[in-house]
């Protein structure tokens, strides 16, 4: 079996009176993350590590973030993209593991939703998306709620 390894990371700054979009669902927070896209930091991570397992670059080379058709875009459209190309070289997603890091809100009530959006998506059942949630210890900006980040791990199979 051919058995491929990826990592992601993405960070967004945060930003009062604009929506919080994570794991493909909005979440009610007096923050949200600025970005050319509506800046869904997990289902960036998780499309670099898709693309990185496949070798095939990263989010910033398939949709530019100065290209005015990515304004706004909703991420689930962009992992749908993601999944069709890795798709295409032949592979298939057996398992995602992804950390969330961001003081505020709780995030663990949101996430079986993620979970679900993320599986559907990827056309995988919900136990292959793990997703965790850590703060920061209120250090640095993200524990300063200046910014969100997200890693994501990823296994293909051919
Ligand atoms: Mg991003």
């Amino acid at each position: 079996m051919n058995i491929r390894i990826g990592y992601g990371i993405d960070v967004h700054r945060l930003e009062k009176g604009i929506p919080l979009f994570l794991g493909g669902i909005q979440i009610e927070s007096e923050l949200g993350a600025v970005g050319h896209s509506d800046a869904d930091v997990l289902l960036h991570a998780i499309c670099d590590s898709l693309l990185g397992a496949a070798n095939l670059r990263d989010i910033g080379y398939h949709f530019s973030d100065t290209d005015p058709q990515f304004k706004g875009i909703d991420s689930k459209i962009l992992l749908k993209r993601v999944m069709e190309l890795v798709s295409e070289k032949g592979y298939s997603v057996v398992n995602i593991d992804s950390t969330v890091i961001m003081e505020r809100p709780k995030l663990n009530p949101h996430i079986p939703a993620m979970q679900k959006v993320i599986a559907d998506i990827l056309g995988v059942d919900l136990d292959a998306v793990s997703i965790k949630a850590s703060t920061h210890e209120k250090v640095d900006s993200f524990g300063e709620s200046r910014a969100v980040k997200a890693y994501a791990a990823c296994l293909l199979s051919a």
